[in-house]
């Protein structure tokens, strides 16, 4: 599991973007051109799902930058 969707910097981390773009959850109408976090030494974990269908599961797994704020993702 992606440890940035309980970090406090999840809404605006250009590591998160990069993780929903693979995720296809990414969606560029929405996002408006603004400054974005970046971290400081991360760990992304990519699991092939699927050889056959090129499907690929991208989790951070470790990050310096991480703090701690539970649900964050879903929070507006
Ligand atoms: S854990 Fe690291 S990569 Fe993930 S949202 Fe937080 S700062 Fe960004």
């Amino acid at each position: 599991m992606c440890i940035c969707i309980n970090c406090n910097y999840v809404k605006k981390c250009s590591i998160y973007r990069l993780i929903e773009k693979h995720h296809q959850q990414f969606d560029i109408n929405s996002q408006k051109i603004e400054k974005l976090f970046i971290p400081y030494s991360f760990v992304i974990n990519i699991n092939i799902l699927s050889k056959s269908e090129s499907r690929l599961d991208w989790d951070v797994v470790e990050c310096v930058s991480f703090i701690e704020a539970p649900g964050k993702w879903l929070h507006k």
